[in-house]
């Protein structure tokens, strides 16, 4: 099937590794034009050569620390010049620190706050103006199972990540009549780096897999299927929906 992404802009937060890599690369595979961004220069040199060799798209790294105002408004910037307005955004950010509410001081809230929301509500603000212009944009936010259902022992991203839930849900009203779509996708239990760190650390989330109908963990690429799907041209009639990619973990309907 053809999504329809080929030379469409992609800027992908946080995609040096894990989840934002694999949809990277998966819009890759579609020949979409992908800037990746992340902190760790090194990484991200290396991710942005591993995606062109294994697709032969065009890939852009920005090296960008998505807590910090600057550094956002430069990779916003940097991206415009590189390759013009952008088509579709995924935000994403690192994962924030398991812990249950005696472990977060009034300071630590703050700083989820400014990770997990304002990072994504400052980078969209500043790509909107072009996708209206543009009459086309396709926005997706990687949060987590969490916000329908909240993970023991993650109080930070059952409490915070709810407020982008939110945020994306009135947002997609707003621009509905721009062509602009705007989604949330959940990853459930999927296997990257963090969840290997997070297992490590905690044997209780050795147990995860029993909780799973399919009994199994996901794969990125498994996420990243959905990911390219929900920003793409076939999914032109999806907005204000929150996908779930858990093998069924979330117990309501
Ligand atoms: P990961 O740790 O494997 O990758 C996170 C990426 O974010 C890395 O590329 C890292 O460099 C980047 N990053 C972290 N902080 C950053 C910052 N300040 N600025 C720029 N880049 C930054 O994690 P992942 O498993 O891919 O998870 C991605 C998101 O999805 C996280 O928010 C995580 O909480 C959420 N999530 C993951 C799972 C899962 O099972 N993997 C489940 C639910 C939700």
């Amino acid at each position: 099937m053809d999504l329809g992404i080929k030379d469409k802009v992609a800027l992908v937060l946080a995609s040096s590794k894990g989840l934002g890599k694999s949809v990277a690369l998966g819009l890759a595979r579609e020949g979409a034009k992908v800037i990746i961004c992340g902190r760790d220069r090194n990484v991200l040199g290396e991710t942005e050569n591993e995606i062109k060799n294994s697709t032969g798209a065009k890939v852009f790294s920005i090296p960008c620390d998505l807590t910090q105002e600057d550094q956002r408004r430069n990779l916003t910037k940097l991206s415009k010049d590189k390759w013009g307005s952008v088509d579709i955004l995924v935000t994403n950010t690192g994962g924030p620190p398991p812990g249950s509410f005696e472990e977060f001081e009034l300071d630590d809230w703050d700083g989820l706050f400014n990770h997990l929301f304002l990072s994504a509500v400052d980078v969209i603000k500043k790509v909107l103006p072009d996708m209206k212009e543009n009459n086309y944009g396709r926005i997706l936010t990687i949060t987590s199972i969490s916000v329908k259902q909240p993970v023991d022992n993650l109080i930070s991203s059952n409490a915070v990540r709810s407020a982008i839930l939110g945020f994306m849900k009135s947002l997609s009203n707003e621009v509905a009549t721009y062509g602009i779509t705007v989604n949330n996708i959940m990853p459930g239990f999927t296997l990257t780096g963090r969840l290997k760190k997070l297992m490590d650390e905690n044997p209780k989330f050795g147990e995860v897999e029993d909780l799973i109908p399919m009994k199994r963990l996901g794969t990125p690429e498994e996420f990243a299927s959905a990911a390219v799907f929900l920003v793409s041209e076939s999914a032109s009639y999806i907005t204000g929906a929150s996908l779930p990619v858990d093998g069924g973990w979330i117990k309501g309907f």
